[in-house]
């Protein structure tokens, strides 16, 4: 071959790449928008509440769950509101995220809006770096939330821009569906009403399931029998095929939960979630070095620095960071590199199951092998969308519209209101 096709002789011969920086598009608005909708539901909507930490207070034990039910009895029906994040660019292209809650929109709109307005949206990973150094106080809770859905709704806007889904910016697929895992939270923990809802997930096509326990340290032996009782009764009614697993929602002990990890472990638990707070980073690794059932956490950690704690403790079997809590999807690539180089696989909280498709139809099988989908808490966290995120036969796909994908649909829509707190 006389001249290489690979141009080889024309090294250091022709003009240097030029490299300009240009943003082809910039930001020009912030909005944030609050969407009201008539939820409907036959009795009673939320049937049982998970066990959670502050239940150490007598006064707050038969609380009812403080986040859930979103939708509030108005005149007989149920309100449910949401609020959505929408980045827009003076090109027209623009970018959504959520649902979001009221106080991340005010962090969105009084700290973030401001300043990145007229930054290239392109640049996503610029204005995650920015922004983590601009909020120095604001690396976990609902400063992280907001920028989770500011950098979430940018690749929303990357994919619009150029026309592709979410999936494909990030490398995929290297999968077209997932195993998703019904989660039952809000599902009643009585047996038989368990093991009903076990086996219809099972019928439904799930390979897994993971249930709430109710029962915590300080409601003595009689709790902790009514939790093992809760696994012997899921266990028996889906089989030996189907994964069962448990979350105590951070309400536990180290010794408490060795004790139920060795009680339940003849019942084959695939994990028990967030024994512990998550702060307790050196009492999970405790417990993960005694227990007989995987342990697994994550949720309500944030951040690729909270993800390398948890690995080099050896916290946990599992990893599950929340795309929408965590960082959005620029964080969890890194957290995702981070669990895979510790062999840790990471399924991703549910928050966002839209999103979280996208993301895991681009990783591996070993590194994802699950995606959470809550049942009962996505009729309410996808009620807007026109094209909701739905397991099929317990698998699920991302949409393949440009960027996240999902759209609302203005049908659900009965009220909307402009959130702002800023002046002018
Ligand atoms: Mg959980």
């Amino acid at each position: 071959m006389a001249e290489s096709s690979l141009n080889r002789s024309a090294s250091f011969a022709g003009e240097p790449a030029r490299f300009t920086g240009a943003a082809p598009i910039r930001i020009t608005n912030v909005r944030l928008t609050e969407l009201h909708g008539r939820f409907e539901s036959e009795g009673d909507f939320w049937e049982e509440r998970l066990v959670r930490p502050l239940d150490v207070y007598p006064e707050h034990k038969r609380d009812p769950d403080q986040h859930i039910p979103k939708a509030r009895d108005v005149d007989g029906a149920h309100d449910l509101s949401w609020a959505f994040v929408t980045i827009e660019t003076d090109e027209g292209v623009s970018g959504m995220a959520g649902p979001i809650d009221v106080p991340d929109a005010f962090v969105i709109d009084t700290q973030i809006a401001p300043f990145i307005m007229g930054a290239d949206p392109l640049a996503s990973e610029r204005i995650w770096d920015q922004l983590y150094r601009y909020m120095i106080h604001g690396r976990k809770g609902s400063p992280m939330f907001a920028l989770s859905a500011i950098d979430t709704a940018l690749w929303d806007l990357k994919g619009k821009w150029l026309g592709q889904p979410l999936y494909r910016l990030l490398g995929g697929p290297v999968r077209t569906e997932i195993p998703a895992y019904a989660s039952a939270l809000g599902f009643s923990i009585e047996p038989e009403r368990a093991a009903e809802r076990a086996r219809q997930f099972v019928a439904e096509g799930y390979q897994a399931t993971k249930w709430f326990v109710r029962y915590a340290p300080d409601d003595g032996e009689a709790g902790a029998r009514r939790n093992v009782e809760l696994m012997r009764t899921l266990r028996e009614a889906v089989g030996d095929d189907v994964d069962v697993m448990i979350d105590a929602w951070s309400s536990w002990n180290v010794r408490y939960t060795l004790d139920m990890a060795r009680r339940m472990a003849e019942y084959r638990p695939y994990w028990i979630e967030e024994p512990v707070k998550s702060d307790d980073i050196a009492n999970y690794a405790r417990i993960r070095a005694a227990s007989p059932v995987p342990v697994s956490g994550g949720e309500h950690e944030y951040t690729r620095w909270g993800a390398r704690d948890y690995m080099k403790a050896g916290a946990v079997d599992i990893y599950q960071a929340d795309t929408m809590w965590a960082g959005g999807v620029s964080e969890m690539l890194k957290i995702a590199t981070i669990c895979s180089v510790y062999d840790v696989p990471l399924i991703p909280h549910g928050a966002s199951v839209p999103v979280n498709a996208h993301l895991s139809a681009a990783w591996p099988p070993p590194l994802c092998p699950y995606v959470e989908y809550l049942v009962k808490w996505n009729e309410l966290r996808q009620f807007f969308f026109k094209n909701p995120v739905v397991p099929v036969n317990g698998m699920i796909s991302p949409p393949d519209g440009p960027g996240v994908g999902v759209e609302i649909d203005e049908s659900k829509v009965t009220a909307e209101r402009e959130l702002s707190w800023r002046e002018g």
